[in-house]
Parts: C-alpha cells; structure tokens; sequence
C-alpha cells in the first residue's frame, strides 16, 4: 500500500472512531436533557461550558492545536447538545398557538401574550393598497427593495435617526425577523460565537443556532436593572466572538440602555472589531431618553427596523435593515434566494405608511402600558419600570415559582402570557404583553391575581 493510502486509512478510521465518539456523547446528552428537565433546570448552563472552554484552550496549548480550532469544535459540540436538551421548549409562541387552539374549541382568551398592537394600521394601508393593484404594482422587483420606498426611508431614517442615510443603506425584507436571520446567517460562520444579552427575545439565539453559531449569554437581571456588565461582556469576548446584539427598548423588560452604556458597548465593539446587531423595531415606543447606534457611525453595525409594531402592521410582514452597502450586498444574495422580493403591494403600503402619524400609536402604548404598571403593582408583582416597548417582565415572588406551569394553568383560565423561561433562564418570571384594551388589561390582571392566589 502506497503511504497516502496508508494515511487516508488511518484518517478514515479517525473519523469513524469521532462519529463513534459523537453518538455517544449525543445519548449522554439526552439522558443529562432529561434529568435537567425533571428537575427544573434550565438547559443552557454557562459555568459548566466556561469550565470545558477554560480545558479545551489548556489542551490546545498542551498538544499543539490551534486554539480558535479547537474552541470552534467545542462550540459545535455545545450546539448539538443544546439541540437535542431543547425538544418541547415552550416559549411565547407555542402559549400563542395552544391559545389559538382553545380560541378554536370556543373557549374565550385574552391574549396578553404576544407583542401585536391590538389598533388597526392608518387607512392610508388600504387606500395604498387598492392604489397599488391600480397602477399595477403586482410584479417581480429588485430584491432589495423598491428604489423609491429605499429613498423615501433614507430620508426617514436620516432625520429620525440622527445619521447620513443612503438609498444604498436600506434592505426592505419581509419583516425584523427575517432581517435578523439574514444578518446572521450571512455574516457568521459555523463555530463563530455571537454575544446576546438576556433576557432576550428568542430569535436571536434560535436564528444563530439555525447558522452553527454559538450563543454566549450574558445574564442581566432585575436587581441590576436589566443592565448588562461591560466588563463581563468584554471577558466574554475571544478570537471566535463576532457580534453583538443589542435589542432596545427591549423585548421583554422594555428596558432602554443609558447612552452612556449603549456607547461603551459601541466602543468595545469597535475596539474588537465585531458586528453589532442592533435591533431597534421599538424605537417609536421609547418613553425615555433613547438614541439609534447609527448616531455612533459604526460601519459594521446592522440597524433593524419594522412596520410591525410602530404602525401596525404585524401582518403585512415588512421592515428593513440599515446597514454597510457592503453587508447589505451579502444580505440581499440570500434575500433573494429565499423570497425574490419584499411583495409590491405590502411595499408600497410602507412608502405611504411613512406619511402617517404615528404620534397617536405611541400615545396608546404608553397608556396601555401604564395600566398594566399600576395594575401590576396592586398584585404586589417585582418589575422594573418599563422605559418602552410594549411588555412588563414580572417576577413572581413565590418560593417555587415555576413560570412554564403557572403560564399553562392561566390558559386554562382563559388568559395568556408569555413565560419568562423563553428569553433565557428566566424561569420566575412573566412576561405580560400591554396590547390589549384597558378593559381586557385589567380583567386579565385580576385573573391572573386570582390564579397566582391559588398556588
Ligand atoms: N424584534 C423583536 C425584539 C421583536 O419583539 C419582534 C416581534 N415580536 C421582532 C423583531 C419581529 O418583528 P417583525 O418580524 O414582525 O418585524
């Protein structure tokens, strides 16, 4: 046998030997699953992984491997067992979907689960949708949007935002959610590492563990008034980590960072070169001092914007990034791959959209929120004053609390709320969405006071 043969066999054989070695680190996985699960334990546990990432970057160093190497594949591992710990997660949406079906059976629900204004888009919608099937706006189109909505939201965005916006700046998608899967399905590789501050809305981590892209969590909490630690993020910072994301005001805690914070985080971005993904799509519902990261000029920032929320428009299904014509470039290849385009009609809506006002949407949110606020006190719920967004993150002080349980019993008695467990091991908590008319706020208040008596 010739020598490159001998060692095509021995790499054979060291790979079969790995996949060998995978299956069963995977069953062990399950079984650790499973005993997490019965007993109350949160899946993700950053002490265990820091302690396995401390000894892969040891044994590197000893054997001679290359240390983003080896973390890469660690990263990978940690992925797949999150993967098969993860089956049957509950979060907002399957609370949404069983309420939907109990909507189904006849049973009534007041739905304060979902983040979904509960007001009607301006009509201006459906005048510019009628308008569009008149000029005949049903076609194909440029995969990054309609030059003239691009135009019309450059111009929006540079003076809402404080920032020099160009038609070349703006991808129209369908949708935040769709914006943030594409930002890191295309701007990560597999084994990279993305910073997401919890708690935090789900997508992020679901989207990054859909790319092979490992979530590192940095933890806030109510006592530190959801303020993330710069010097825990910078620590939590290495070779692999590329991006951070930033989501305020934020979904769930409707917290808004101090300028201050948000420009140290900025600068520490800038100072390791990652992405900074900043998800800003609550922007129209801060009720204290708020600013765009585009103001800090970063270029290799990523700014999410949607119809969704500011006007209404959940179902339309379209929002937009702010980015780098070079980021952008890169997004719009997979856009266009999955979608073709943004449809023409919904983007045309959003060209005419930009001429309502939206001052009146903003006023409801922070009445409906305030309702909740005082509500929430009356019950002797723990929560931080939300300075915008469309949520109160409740904690619930009781010995035992276990919010997947609680959000379940509740349904069956005919109110939703989201369980804290789905934006990250937040399993106290709840998260209770304000849209909703006063009336339905405060019965589903009371409701929910009755049901948590009863514990
Ligand atoms: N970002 C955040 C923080 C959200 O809460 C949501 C929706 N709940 C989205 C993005 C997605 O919004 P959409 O896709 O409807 O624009």
């Amino acid at each position: 046998m010739s020598n490159i043969d001998q060692l095509r066999n021995k790499i054979d054989e060291i790979t079969i030997q790995m996949l060998k070695l995978l299956k069963e680190r995977t069953d062990i996985s399950k079984q650790i699953g499973e005993l997490k699960k019965s007993s109350g334990l949160s899946v993700f546990d950053e002490k265990r992984e820091e302690q396995l990432r401390t000894e892969v970057a040891n044994l590197c160093k000893q054997i001679g491997l290359d240390e983003s190497i080896g973390k890469k594949f660690l990263n990978f591992l940690l992925n797949e067992s999150v993967k098969v710990q993860s089956d049957g997660k509950q979060t907002h949406l399957t609370i949404f979907l069983k309420a939907k079906t109990l909507e189904q059976q006849g049973k009534k629900i007041i739905h304060m689960e979902v983040g979904e204004p509960d007001f009607m888009p301006s009509p201006i919608i459906k005048s510019a949708l009628a308008e569009a099937y008149d000029k005949g706006l049903v076609r194909y189109g440029p995969a990054q949007g309609m030059p003239k909505l691009r135009e019309a939201l450059a111009q929006y965005c540079t003076k809402k935002f404080g920032a020099n916006i160009k038609t070349e700046n703006i991808l129209v998608s369908p949708g935040g959610r769709f914006s943030v899967f594409l930002a890191i399905s295309t701007l990560l590789n597999p084994g990279d590492e993305i910073i997401v501050i919890e708690p935090a809305w789900p997508a992020y981590r679901d989207c990054a563990a859909n790319a092979g892209v490992k979530v590192r969590t940095i933890a806030t909490t109510l006592e530190n008034s959801w303020d993330p630690s710069i010097s825990e993020i910078e620590n939590t910072i290495n070779s692999n980590t590329k991006m951070i994301v930033l989501n305020y005001p934020n979904n769930p805690t409707g917290k808004v960072l101090s300028p201050k914070l948000q420009d140290q985080i900025i600068e520490l971005a800038k100072r390791h070169d990652l992405y900074v993904l900043s998800d800003e799509i609550y922007s129209e519902y801060a009720f204290s001092e708020w600013k765009s990261i585009l103001s800090n000029n970063y270029p290799k920032s990523i700014v999410i914007q949607s119809f969704s929320k500011s006007h209404a428009m959940t179902g339309l299904r379209i929002g937009y990034t702010i980015t780098d014509p070079k980021i952008i470039e890169k997004m719009v290849k997979l856009q266009a791959l999955c979608i073709t385009n943004v449809a023409e009609p919904v983007q045309y809506a959003a060209l005419k959209a930009l001429e309502a006002d939206t001052t009146q949407n903003a006023r409801m949110v922070k009445s409906k929120i305030s309702i909740l606020v005082d509500e929430a006190k009356k019950i002797g719920l723990e929560f931080a004053n939300p300075d915008g967004a469309m949520y109160l993150f409740a904690k619930i002080n009781k010995p035992g609390f276990d919010g997947l349980e609680f959000t379940n019993r509740l349904l069956d008695h005919g109110v939703a709320v989201a369980p804290g467990d789905g934006f990250g091991s937040y399993r106290g908590f709840i998260r209770i969405s304000a849209c909703q008319d006063e009336g339905s706020l405060k019965k589903g208040m009371m409701i929910l006071h009755e049901v948590l008596e009863e514990q």
